[in-house]
């Protein structure tokens, strides 16, 4: 239709163009009338004339979470706010060869890593490591901080993360604690978490644009709360916190759960929330309206280093309430 429409404006001129010095100047003013109606017209039924979608690459394929329901759910996000197109890249199955799995990220403004599993092969590992130094976006999904402990970079691109033989080697434990993010150098393993359950995010940046009109407090949807994270510790901006309650299995730490990370000239999203569950309409950490609207978020900022639409929806989830897109919409 957009097509259709830059055509009517195009012919329109043309014949003006063509017609103004031998007919009367009556048809003159009519065409320009055309015109402009096509115009008005086309502003009224196109508001999205000029937009295009964040050309996005979602990996996925091996993981020890749920990854057949979290890469559609990401991608259903994503692709419902009319601001992205997703591309998948699935890998081989645990134990295959990687040889053949080799991305090309040149199509794409962001990256979002839903993947935890064998190794990538070394030309998409290197082609990531370029991806984002040249300004690539990235956004890093829960268990994505899981993977690759061994693997230097990557882990810079996440800041922090966990399981996998994480302890004092891979970096300090990084939590809040007298209003700053504390680096702990103690001994110990890193990555672990309670039980489920809902929890309050405590903001720490109002002025950062991704946090912009977000509430300092929103309950979360029944999630996993990630605690004693490890790793080089290089947040850039520290976004959401929470507090892991030692009665429910937690920390007794305020822990960072939502920040980002510069890697080169790259942004990067991290968001530690979203623990899959076991179908897409059964899901309640990833139909959270507020990791939905973060994720958004954190996702465009990545990309372009901006966010366009700052409104607070309402569905937002407040300090009391609890708030779910079911549809992922
Ligand atoms: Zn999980």
């Amino acid at each position: 239709m957009i097509d259709y429409f830059i055509g009517m404006v195009i012919k329109s001129i043309i014949f003006v163009k063509l017609t103004e010095s031998n007919i009367l100047h009556k048809t003159y003013i009519v065409m320009k009338i055309r015109i402009i109606a096509v115009l008005i017209i086309g502003m009224l039924f196109f508001p999205v004339f000029g937009k295009s979608p964040i050309k996005t690459l979602l990996i996925t394929g091996q993981n020890n979470h749920n990854w057949r329901v979290s890469h559609i759910a990401l991608k259903q996000i994503l692709e419902n706010s009319g601001d992205f197109i997703v591309d998948l890249a699935v890998s081989p199955s645990q134990g295959e060869s990687m040889e053949k799995f080799i991305l090309d990220f040149s199509k794409y403004s962001l990256v979002v890593l839903d993947y935890n599993g064998d190794s990538w092969s070394k030309k998409t590992n290197e082609g990531f490591l370029d991806f984002v130094k040249n300004g690539g976006g990235v956004v890093v999904y829960h268990a994505a901080d899981n993977a690759f402990s061994g693997w230097k970079e990557y882990n810079e691109i996440c800041a922090l993360g966990g399981w996998e033989g994480r302890n004092e080697n891979s970096g300090p434990w990084v939590y809040w604690k007298d209003n700053s993010l504390y680096k702990d150098y103690s001994k110990g393993n890193g990555g672990s978490h309670g039980q489920q359950h809902e929890y309050v995010l405590n903001g720490r940046n109002k002025k950062h644009p991704i946090m912009k009109n977000l509430p300092e407090h929103w309950i979360h949807g029944k999630d996993e709360l990630y605690d004693r994270m490890r790793g080089p510790g290089n947040i850039k901006d520290i976004l959401y916190t929470a507090y892991s309650d030692p009665e429910k299995g937690g920390s007794g730490r305020e822990e960072p759960l939502i920040f980002t990370v510069e890697y080169g000239k790259g942004k990067i999203f991290h968001t530690m929330l979203g623990h899959a569950g076991d179908q897409l309409e059964n899901n309640p950490a990833m139909q959270c309206a507020g990791f939905q609207i973060t994720l958004l978020r954190g996702a465009e900022w990545a990309a372009t280093g901006k966010i366009k639409d700052k409104k607070l929806t309402k569905d937002f989830p407040t300090d009391k309430k609890t708030s779910f897109r079911t549809i992922y919409k």
